[in-house]
């Protein structure tokens, strides 16, 4: 408990602000991420004076979205300050993908005074912020009275740990931040979470069935999604892969669990592996969209899946699930271990050798796309030099965000770590590029590279400042072609197309404005040796890496989302989709 100077009048005392910072640090919170303003700026100092980083933003939502990727990355919930009524409602968006992809993270946010704002009476910024975040995130709680923070604050982070992760919203009016309580008192109102997210163990039935279908099965196929990569189950995972021999398909955030040039890898054989597996175990993967929904002609229609899941309300959601596997995906994981070395269970020959022949198929077809060298550059040329780069650097994390820079990128850039790649997720979702940097690069303290689309960028630019600030060691590699999906849409009238941006920008100049270091390139090798230079230089960086404005097809690998117009497209349109 702090009854230090900075405390009230009486060293007996102690208020709302030190209490709430008393019980994040009993929990090991030891960053917050935020933007201050009323009510919340004491207690940004407060925390900050007490030990506890605070990374200051430009706005809410990267802030937001920098707490969400710490909780991923760390297992632990992220914390983001917001202030009330629209400081808030910018970092919702943060906290629902948080949600959404199953990331722990913490909203705490002040709000007015609860007399002026229940019976709307027009407070400063007011707003009934507990039922408007109810909708978007796991859980939404306030703290009434100071003697309520210390339980507050437990109830928070053992809700976005435990189970399925998710962001929970924590209000706490500017008044109870204020309240004064005796200090002796107010200590005994704190405590530390005992085991935030308690291991759960499958049921011996549920894995007897699950390796009894693995056993007899032709074309086995292991789905790793990013809550495997969550779980930080790695050593299991990949002895249990390894020891059966069944190819695994990794999701994008899941790459690097197991390195992609892994032999068993059949990511460059994915829709080979889809439509031909007739026996899929998903590990901490949803088989929503991003899967086809587990639907023929993509998947096989008589596949039986398996599928290994903390949250049981997942199973049969899409598919019927064959054999539900409910627990953590290290007990599960380890569980199936035992059983498949005991069984044996092994991959047939022929499956396998199926899927080789097309991976090296489509490796080599890679390889040529890759060589290629046409002025102006492409996505697939920028992002070969990138991968060059990548290659002599594997402790690099990646951030990636965009439509054709995901995309492609996801595809050319292998990984060999786990957790090293971040991405727009199950929402798809632009505009957590910078967020996400920022948050990496402070938990990591490890070199970032953040591959941008000129228009997903342009969501959170403004977070450049705050990486130059703290002085990050973050590279923005932004492909710039001029638009959103492509930058050569002729307009009708006047104005530019919807689609366009300025292909002729110079996004390295912000860099510079605010200290960092600026790259314009043209071509791979420049783009190699700024990339190459960059990361070692271990600070912010912004490569402009000029492309063809021609390159890129509307809403990259997703086309097949958008509505067809009834009415023709107007005269002019030429990008393709
Ligand atoms: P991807 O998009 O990579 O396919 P999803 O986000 O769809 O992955 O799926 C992640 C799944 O992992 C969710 O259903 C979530 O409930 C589950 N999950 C998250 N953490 C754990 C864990 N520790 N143990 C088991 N399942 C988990």
């Amino acid at each position: 408990m702090t009854t230090d100077s900075a405390s009230p009048e009486s060293s007996r005392l102690t208020d709302g602000f030190h209490l709430v910072v008393d019980a994040l640090r009993a929990n090991g919170v030891d960053t917050i991420y935020g933007i201050v303003g009323i009510p919340i700026t004491d207690l940004a100092r407060v925390a900050q004076a007490s030990g506890i980083r605070y990374i200051g933003f430009r706005q809410e939502t990267s802030a937001g979205n920098a707490a969400a990727a710490a909780g991923f990355l760390t297992r632990r919930p992220g914390v983001c300050l917001t202030t009330s009524g629209p400081g808030f409602l910018n970092g919702l968006p943060a906290i629902a993908n948080a949600t959404t992809n199953c990331f722990p993270m913490i909203q705490i946010s002040g709000s007015g005074n609860r007399a002026l704002v229940d019976l709307q009476r027009g407070d400063y910024q007011d707003l009934d912020q507990l039922s408007a975040a109810r909708p978007f995130v796991k859980a939404a709680y306030r703290i009434a009275r100071i003697e309520d923070i210390g339980r507050g604050i437990a109830r928070a982070i053992r809700t976005a740990v435990s189970g399925r992760p998710g962001g929970v919203y924590l209000d706490i009016p500017g008044d109870v931040l204020g309240q004064a309580m005796d200090a002796a008192a107010a200590a005994q109102t704190v405590w530390r979470v005992v085991d935030p997210a308690p291991r759960q163990l499958p049921a011996p039935e549920a894995l007897d069935r699950a390796l009894a279908l693995l056993a007899r099965a032709q074309r086995p196929l292991i789905v790793l999604g990013k809550g495997a990569a969550y779980a930080q189950a790695d050593d299991v995972i990949r002895k249990f892969v390894e020891a059966t021999g069944i190819p695994f398909l990794p999701m994008s955030m899941a790459k690097g669990l197991l390195p992609d040039s892994h032999p068993q890898s059949a990511a460059a054989a994915r829709s080979l592996a889809i439509s031909r597996a007739d026996t899929v175990l998903l590990v901490g993967a949803r088989l929503n969209w991003l899967l086809g929904h587990g639907a023929s002609p993509q998947w096989s229609a008589d596949a039986a899946f398996i599928q290994a899941d903390i949250a049981t309300s997942e199973f049969d959601s899409n598919q019927p699930i064959a054999a539900p596997l409910a627990g953590d995906i290290g007990s599960v994981m380890s569980a199936l271990l035992a059983g498949a070395v005991q069984r044996p269970i092994t991959a047939p020959a022929e499956w396998v050798g199926e899927l080789a022949e097309r991976r090296s198929r489509n490796d080599a077809k890679m390889r040529q796309r890759l060589a290629e060298n046409p002025h102006p550059m492409r996505f697939y040329n920028a992002l070969g030099a990138i991968r060059s780069v990548l290659q002599d650097n594997p402790d690099v994390y990646v951030v990636n965000e965009g439509a054709n820079a995901l995309d492609l990128a996801r595809n050319v850039i292998d990984m060999a770590e786990p957790r090293h790649r971040l991405d727009t997720g199950t929402w798809g979702v632009m505009g957590i590029g910078m967020g996400y940097a920022i948050a990496v690069a402070v938990e990591t303290g490890k070199p970032v590279v953040a591959i941008e689309g000129d228009s997903a960028f342009g969501f959170s630019g403004m977070e450049v400042e705050t990486l130059c600030r703290y002085r990050l060691p973050v590279t923005v590699v932004i492909l710039n072609n001029g638009g959103v999906y492509r930058g050569d849409e002729a307009p009708p009238g006047g104005d530019p197309a919807p689609t366009v941006l300025n292909a002729r920008a110079h996004h390295e100049l912000i860099a510079e404005a605010f200290g960092g270091k600026g790259y314009h390139v043209t071509t791979p090798a420049e783009l190699c040796s700024a990339l190459t230079e960059a990361i070692a230089s271990g600070g912010p960086s912004i490569i402009d890496c000029e492309l063809d404005p021609a390159a890129g097809v509307e809403s990259g690998h997703l086309a097949n989302l958008n509505p067809t117009s009834a009415a023709a497209k107007p005269a002019g349109v030429s990008a393709g989709a």
